[in-house]
């Protein structure tokens, strides 16, 4: 048994030699995210909001959680998607349980060229294949644009104005949007715009993680505010009908 052990650890030793050392969440020495950083990625779905968006989102974007996520989209650590794979899981899945049985597609934000060759992959599309899930591709940036991160709110706002333009003709098709950190909610305006725009409508969001909430006491997780602000916010009510297994196309 001993000797069983030591080979075990002696690949796994030589495999760290080929992957990081370093939890992708606290630095600690282990081979992807530490134990008490897969602890502080624990999902707990609740409906977030901003301005005229809403989106189920599974963590807080803050400590071990924003660095692990952090280090997974902009590090190169996709050996740390598992734990966020589980927590994108958890959100749509408390996503689709607010909504009334049917079909759904799943829409992703898609990445821009400059983010595409800085990252070499797509790191919402990455952690829906793990889940099983292929997305939609009926969204397509429409011009060139400056990523999102660094700007003031202001400045996402007009970024995202426009950004998005829709690949096809989406009338008759209903669409969850997923992205992975909600921060002013732009990104996922812009995607509800492109997708009505087209004639899709879109039954509801699901994110990774939102930023620290300003306003806490706006907080609501109820079918009832779902589909309040659904209908506040243009993204087409509650007409149709939405459930898994998902579309493809
Ligand atoms: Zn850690």
């Amino acid at each position: 048994m001993p000797a069983l052990a030591s080979v075990r650890r002696s690949a796994l030793d030589a495999l760290a030699l080929l992957v990081p050392v370093a939890c992708a969440g606290c630095g600690d020495p282990d081979r992807s995210v530490c134990p008490a950083c897969v602890a502080a990625l624990r999902p707990a779905p609740r409906l977030a909001h901003r301005d005229a968006v809403s989106a189920w989102a599974a963590l807080d974007y803050a400590g071990a959680a924003a660095a692990v996520i952090g280090a997974y989209k902009d590090g190169a650590r996709t050996d740390a998607a598992a734990p966020l794979a589980e927590a994108l899981a958890a959100s749509i899945a408390a996503a689709l349980a607010a909504l009334p049985s049917g079909s759904v597609e799943v829409c992703t934000v898609p990445s821009t060229r400059a983010a595409m060759r800085r990252r070499g992959y797509a790191p919402v599309d990455a952690l829906l294949a793990r889940c099983g899930i292929r997305p939609s591709r009926v969204l397509r940036p429409a011009r060139a644009r400056d990523d999102q991160a660094g700007l003031g709110a202001d400045a996402r706002r007009l970024n995202a104005q426009g950004a998005l333009v829709a690949r096809a003709d989406l009338r008759g098709r209903r669409f969850l949007l997923v992205d992975d950190i909600l921060t002013t909610g732009a990104t996922l305006a812009e995607a509800a715009r492109a997708v009505t725009a087209a004639g899709g409508s879109v039954a509801s969001a699901a994110v990774l993680a939102q930023t620290p909430l300003r306003h806490p006491g706006r907080l609501v997780a109820s079918r009832d505010a779902l589909r309040d602000i659904a209908s506040e916010s243009g993204y087409g009510g509650r007409t149709g009908v939405v459930d898994p297994p998902f579309r493809s196309g």
